[in-house]
């Protein structure tokens, strides 16, 4: 089962034009967070594992329309 809890964290000034944004989805079993981020990620902000993968765009997909009932807009 997955659980489908999206953040976000927007880039400090200068960041955004140098890191490229990515999905990510966490491979633990009980877990499977998927979130977005700039740059790399070393570690799940969720369950603090390292078993991340990039996340298909399927789950992108998902993830943004989370983002959009939690935000109203993305
Ligand atoms: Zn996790």
């Amino acid at each position: 089962m997955l659980y489908w809890v999206c953040n976000r964290k927007l880039p400090s000034k200068g960041e955004a034009n140098n890191m490229a944004k990515h999905f990510y989805t966490c491979q633990e079993p009980d877990c499977g967070f998927v979130f977005e981020r700039y740059g790399e990620v070393a570690a799940c902000p969720r369950c603090g594992r390292r078993n991340l993968r990039p996340a298909t765009p399927e789950e992108q997909q998902k993830c943004i329309e989370q983002l959009r009932q939690i935000h109203g807009k993305v």
